[in-house]
Order: structure tokens, then C-alpha cells, then sequence
């Protein structure tokens, strides 16, 4: 790596050098934005489409910057995974999403993000287990969305946590299903009680009859396999006709709702106005 350092300059691209101080500061400022309150969890609604009903909420992380205001998980959480700072932030919104679950009138579920590199941490089934007790929520309340990319690194090793996740009660969903590599040898070797389906599919399954063969074959597999399959990215009444016209089993969406409030914040002000 010394020796690239002197050559950077002739390979990027202008603009690489300030990509790269962007992702400096970036690392620099996560190590303190969970002390400073800047992280907070954001609700979606999942629905089952057999009944209409809710099944339950996926927890997605926001991070308000001081100065640059809202920054996207999808650029943040690669740094934090770069510089380690995805283990305290993970343990926090594991630890939050349980919270704020049991605060809710019903017993839904409450899905939550791991990344990839936290999913190799030593001592997951510990914190996971520590979510569970502080908190007191089911464990078969809580939901891990995990994605292809955390289980390649090292299969073994993945097959053996995810039986211990399994073990205490814990429902584990694999996430952006069919954007990733042997997603076949995955699912039929691994536990999943949950397939979601990469939003990508559906929003252009109007203009690509292979995006809408690619979300058959999938609710094909997950019905052969017997693992119920989402959707994700349902934004119109038109997704919602196609999914219903293939039998799918749960969606999730702009169209019924974006990532929101926490829902027991919502119920407590509607019972207050
Ligand atoms: P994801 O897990 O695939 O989450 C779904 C993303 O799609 C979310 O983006 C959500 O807001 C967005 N979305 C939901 N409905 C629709 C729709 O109808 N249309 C479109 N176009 N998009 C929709 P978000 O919240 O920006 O999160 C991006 C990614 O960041 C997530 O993708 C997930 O990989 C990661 N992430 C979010 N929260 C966490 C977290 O707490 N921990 C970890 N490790 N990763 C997280
Ligand atoms: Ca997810
Ligand atoms: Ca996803
Ligand atoms: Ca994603």
C-alpha cells in the first residue's frame, strides 16, 4: 500500500483524493455520533398478502451529520464496517429495535440489518442474546436480515452461528435475494425462515418480462423450499396486482408505507390528538 501511495496521484481520477478524504471524515465523525444521539431508527410496514395484515417492521438507521445532514446507510455503513465502528453502532440498533418493539400493542416482528462484517463478529450470539434479555422481548419477535455477501466470506462458520441464532428462538430472513452470488447452494444449505426478493425485480417488472420470470422463479423456489417469500419495493398498486397475480406471500414498500417514525410513537399521538 506505501508503495501506491506516490502513484496515486497519476491513477485516480480527480475527485478520488476528495472521495477518500469524504470517507476520513466520515470514520472520524461515526466513533462519536452514537454518544451524540445522531443515530436513530426508522420503521417500515410489512404486510402479508394472504390476510392484508401487518406482519411486522423492518428497522433502517439514519444518521443525522452535523453538518451534513442526513447521510444514507448505504454510505455509512461501509465505513463504519471499515473501521469497526459497525459494532457498537450494530449492538445499538439491536438493542433499540428490541426496545422499541415491546413497546408495540401487537406482537409483530421487528426485522433488523446485519452487515456482513458483523455477522463474522466472534461474539454476535452474545449480543444477540443480550438484546433479547435486557430488553425482554420473544425471540421469535426479532428478525436478522443478512445478506449473501455475510455468508461466502466463510460458510462453515456462517452455517454454525446461524444454527445458534436458530437455536434461541430467532427468525433470520436473507436479505436483496437474487443480486447476489450462488444464491441456490445458499438457500437450500441454510436455515432462512424468510426469503426477501431485491427490490430491483419488482420496480422493472413492468418493463422487463425477465425481472417479473426472475420473481416467479424465486416464489417457485421459496414455495418448493418452503420458506415464505417478500417482496420489496412495492411503490405501486400496479407491483401489488403483479405479486398478488404470482402468490406472493409478504410485501413491503413505498406503497404502504415509507420508513417511518417508531410505530409506538404514531399510536401514542394518535391517542393524544
Ligand atoms: P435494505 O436492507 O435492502 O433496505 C431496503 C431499502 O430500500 C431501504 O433503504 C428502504 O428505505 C428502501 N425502500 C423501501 N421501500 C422502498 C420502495 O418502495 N422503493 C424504493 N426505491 N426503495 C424502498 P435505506 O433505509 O436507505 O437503507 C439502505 C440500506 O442500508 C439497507 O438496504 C441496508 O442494507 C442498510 N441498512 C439500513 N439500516 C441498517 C442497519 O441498521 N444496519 C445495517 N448493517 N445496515 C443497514
Ligand atoms: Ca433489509
Ligand atoms: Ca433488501
Ligand atoms: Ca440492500
Amino acid at each position: 500500500a506505501k508503495a501506491m501511495r506516490g502513484e496515486t496521484a497519476c491513477y485516480f481520477e480527480p475527485g478520488m483524493d476528495e472521495i477518500a478524504r469524504k470517507r476520513r471524515e466520515l470514520a472520524h465523525d461515526l466513533r462519536h455520533a452514537l454518544d451524540r444521539g445522531e443515530m436513530h431508527l426508522l420503521y417500515q410496514p410489512q404486510r402479508s398478502l394472504h390476510s392484508g395484515d401487518l406482519s411486522g417492521y423492518e428497522a433502517l438507521l439514519r444518521w443525522r451529520h452535523p453538518r451534513r445532514g442526513l447521510v444514507s446507510p448505504d454510505e455509512f455503513i461501509p465505513v463504519a464496517e471499515e473501521s469497526g465502528a459497525i459494532f457498537a453502532i450494530g449492538e445499538w440498533v439491536l438493542r433499540e429495535a428490541c426496545r422499541e418493539a415491546c413497546r408495540w400493542s401487537a406482537p409483530l416482528k421487528v426485522a433488523v440489518n446485519l452487515s456482513a462484517v458483523q455477522f463474522l463478529q466472534a461474539d454476535l450470539v452474545d449480543v444477540i442474546h443480550k438484546a433479547l434479555v435486557e430488553t425482554g422481548l420473544a425471540a421469535d419477535r426479532l428478525e436478522l436480515e443478512i445478506t449473501e455477501t455475510a455468508i461466502i466470506a466463510d460458510k462453515l462458520r456462517a452455517l454454525h452461528c446461524l444454527r445458534q441464532i436458530k437455536a434461541m428462538g430467532v427468525n433470520v430472513a436473507i436479505d436483496d435475494f437474487g443480486t447476489g452470488y450462488s444464491s441456490l447452494d445458499t438457500l437450500h444449505s441454510f436455515p432462512f425462515d424468510k426469503i426477501k426478493i431485491d427490490k430491483s425485480f419488482l420496480i422493472k417488472s413492468e418493463n422487463s418480462p425477465e425481472a417479473r420470470a426472475i420473481i416467479r422463479a424465486v416464489l417457485a423456489l421459496g414455495k418448493s423450499l418452503n420458506i415464505p417469500v417478500l417482496a420489496e419495493g412495492v411503490e405501486t398498486e400496479a407491483h401489488l396486482i403483479v405479486l398478488l397475480a404470482e402468490g406472493c406471500d409478504e410485501a413491503q414498500g413505498y406503497f404502504f408505507g415509507r420508513p417511518a417514525q417508531p410505530p409506538s410513537q404514531e399510536t401514542m399521538q394518535a391517542v393524544n390528538s
